[in-house]
């Protein structure tokens, strides 16, 4: 099967082709920041977003099926991201895939983006179920047991703030630039752990659940500590402010994963895995600490490209042709959703009206 696949959430407007037989293989995948477009801002606009979205999602699907030197009649149907995300995204992503849908007769499918980052590990390794996923990205922090393309059990998350917006945050507060993750890994891969020790949230507590705003709380309390000592911050006040949160981070990351392995565990998989998902996963500390407690356990640990771990569409392409296989599409009812949580991913919930 091959599909085209449109992405257009967040801030990024992608398109991709994917083709999925024994393997799966990405024919193209075509990515458009919008960084730039609301670097002044200090944040996402949702409104310069959406428009941005109108603007390229025509551009970005044309040079997809380009890249992947097909036409409509070599696709067997269209993929978009239909929630969650800021409505306007994906309003405009829907709209086009269903006027796509319309124009060609190729059936429309629509996807949960965060079955899309859940399944990317199938997509690059073809891992089987069930797997153990932790999703950490700008917006979410969940632990999933994937049992199916459409099944997906949340055994934990954050209460508060997601570990992305956390660092993007924490850069903000520093004068780093966004998006916050790789400057504060940059800056911490320099600094002092241990000079700034930083609160691990919840970790008294048990089960898998995570709250990241406190530490957003204390990283700003030692800035003004510091700030009110010395009048400003030196680069290597940065660097240490950003290591030690860095750390503690990661810290409180491994151990609700090791929670989350023993919940797995517990169902007795097959061939034992864990694989992340999401920008965060892109963080090399962090994605050491949990390899590492991964080999100690003996359970086989995944981590997709950089690439495949931020948004894109090759993923929305392939959770598409995943639910496509099960027997699922959607008609012209679909809707965009701004909230859509996994663990109701039934079919009946994807607006057709059934
Ligand atoms: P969601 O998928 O939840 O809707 P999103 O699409 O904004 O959110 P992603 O594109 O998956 O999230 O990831 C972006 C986030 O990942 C940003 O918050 C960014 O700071 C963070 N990030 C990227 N690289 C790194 C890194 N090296 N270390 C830590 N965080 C990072
Ligand atoms: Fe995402």
């Amino acid at each position: 099967l091959t599909f085209l696949g449109i992405e257009s959430s967040c801030d990024d407007t992608a398109a991709a082709v994917v083709r999925s037989g024994t393997g799966a293989e990405i024919l193209s995948s075509v990515v458009e920041g919008q960084v730039n477009l609301h670097a002044a801002f200090g944040g996402v606009v949702p409104e310069i977003a959406a428009r941005a979205h109108v603007e390229r999602l025509d551009f970005c699907v044309e040079r997809a099926m380009a890249e992947a030197g097909v036409t409509f009649a070599d696709l067997d149907g269209i993929a978009v991201t239909a929630g969650p995300g800021l409505i306007g995204g994906v309003l405009s992503g829907v709209m086009l895939a269903k006027g796509l849908s319309a124009g060609t007769g190729l059936p429309l499918v629509g996807v949960n983006h965060l079955a899309g980052h859940a399944l990317t590990p199938r997509l690059t390794d073809g891992l089987g179920f069930p797997y153990l996923m932790l999703l950490v990205s700008g917006g979410h922090c969940q632990f999933l047991i994937v049992d199916g393309p459409e099944e997906f059990r949340r055994i934990g998350g954050t209460i508060d703030d997601a570990p992305g917006e956390a660092f993007d945050k924490i850069a903000k507060l520093l004068g780093l630039p966004q998006p916050g993750g790789p400057a504060v890994e940059a800056e911490a891969a320099r600094g002092n752990t241990a000079r700034f020790v930083m609160p691990r949230p919840l970790l008294d507590r048990p089960g898998c659940d995570m709250s990241f705003s406190g530490l957003k709380t204390a990283v700003l309390r030692a800035r003004d500590g510091v700030i009110a000592q010395r009048g400003g911050l030196t680069v290597a006040d940065r660097q240490d402010l950003c290591a030690g949160f860095q750390t503690a981070m990661a810290a409180v990351l491994q151990e609700k994963t090791r929670r989350a392995l023993d919940v797995y565990l517990e169902s007795d998989p097959p061939v034992p895995a864990f694989a992340i998902a999401g920008g965060v996963a892109a963080n090399q500390p962090i994605r050491a600490a949990l390899e590492t407690l991964c080999h100690a356990r003996a359970v086989r640990f995944l981590a997709p490209p950089l690439r495949l771990c931020t948004d894109n569409a090759a993923m929305i392409a392939f959770a598409g042709i995943e639910r496509f296989r099960l027997g699922h599409h959607d008609d012209f009812t679909l809707s965009a959703r701004p909230r859509w949580p996994l663990d109701q991913t039934a079919p009946a919930m994807i607006g057709s009206g059934k």
